[in-house]
């Protein structure tokens, strides 16, 4: 179907900053016949300033999937279960499949919150913990000291919050890495910064961890970065007023949209997030992502226990949200 309304990926609606379109560009057109910075300098130099830390605190990859995969490698298989909440980012699973990890799934609240308590247990008990802060597909994010509090649970584990969407307002965890040892914070350039097509995603923590990523991800393959990668990642850091302008807009169309479903009736979770998780008390979540199917719009539905009455809608631009909201309107049936 044409002119179908994309928002079930979590892609940015907007294109990434122009500058980073030209530095691909300038790119293109020198050294496409040489490799590229196996140990892509420049883009560590950059996100290593933007997040005042140090290049040696900073680990590249090909998307936050490739980090994400590399990090349960090296850091989760120790023989016993890794904790994650039961609704989180599906691919931690994948990993664990591919890797024999067994996962152990610790149930959010009713309310679909996180509560750090049910994450204690003995270090030599468990392989570590990976969370999703924001979470995904809630959106639902925790504040730091939640962090700090499973950080300090698991001195002898590595405590891996990916921070995907943490630019929509949540809070990073980025400003704990000199005090704790055993925090890796991974983000990715495929979300606030527009940049799914590029595939950067990036992890962050001490010295010592990123040594042990490197030391991994050399064996897999050593230019995870080409070339034109590499300069549009810098220019997105450079362009700081672009990436202000864009979370903002996004921000405020979420905020927006949240208002509109709720006048529809939708129960909508509090997101810090390019996205929302919402139901409708009147309707099935699966009829409703089919109903929109039918006018063009899509959305995802989780055919999973306790979420299945959920939607989770992408924020789009202001219209794409006016065009999900008036497909919405001909299939819930509004109370007077
Ligand atoms: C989108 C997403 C990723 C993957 O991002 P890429 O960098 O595009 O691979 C990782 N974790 C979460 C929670 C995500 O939503």
């Amino acid at each position: 179907m044409a002119n179908l309304v994309k928002l079930n990926t979590n892609e940015n609606p907007y294109p990434p900053s122009p500058r980073v379109v030209a530095a691909i560009q300038q790119a293109a057109q020198h050294g496409l016949q040489l490799y590229p910075d196996p140990d892509g300098s420049t883009l560590r130099q950059a996100i290593a300033r933007h997040l005042d830390l140090t290049p040696q605190q900073v680990f590249l990859g090909n998307g936050s999937d490739e980090v994400l995969g590399h990090a349960f490698f090296t850091f989760f298989q120790q023989g016993c279960p890794l904790l994650m909440p039961d609704i989180s980012y599906s691919f931690y699973k994948v990993y664990c499949g591919l890797y024999s990890i067994a996962a152990r799934t610790v149930p959010l609240r009713e309310d679909l919150q996180l509560n750090v308590a049910d994450y204690a247990a003995p270090d030599q008990a468990v392989a570590g913990v990976v969370i999703a802060n924001p979470n995904a597909p809630t959106g639902v994010g925790l504040p730091l000291a939640d962090i700090e509090t499973l950080l300090q649970m698991h001195p002898n584990r590595v405590v891996l919050i990916d921070e995907a969407y943490v630019d929509f307002g949540g809070h990073s965890a980025i400003t704990l890495i000199d005090r704790y040892p055993n925090l890796l914070v991974v983000h990715t350039l495929s979300k606030s910064r527009s940049l799914a097509g590029l595939r950067i995603g990036y992890a962050c923590g001490q010295a010592h961890l990123i040594e042990a990523l490197n030391r991994v991800k050399n064996s897999f393959n050593s230019y995870p970065l080409d070339r034109l990668a590499l300069a549009g990642g810098v220019a997105a850091f450079e362009d700081q007023a672009y990436f202000e302008q864009t979370c903002q807009a996004v921000m405020s169309s979420r905020e927006g949209l949240a208002l509109a479903l709720e006048d529809l009736g939708f129960v909508v979770l509090p997101s810090q997030t390019n996205f929302v998780f919402a139901r409708h008390p009147g309707h099935e979540g699966a009829d409703l992502a089919a109903g929109l199917r039918a006018q063009g719009v899509l959305v995802r539905h989780f055919k999973l226990a306790r979420i299945d009455a959920f939607l989770r809608i992408s924020v789009g631009t202001p219209e794409q949200c006016d065009q999900l909201v008036a497909a919405l309107a001909n299939l819930v049936t509004i109370k007077a």
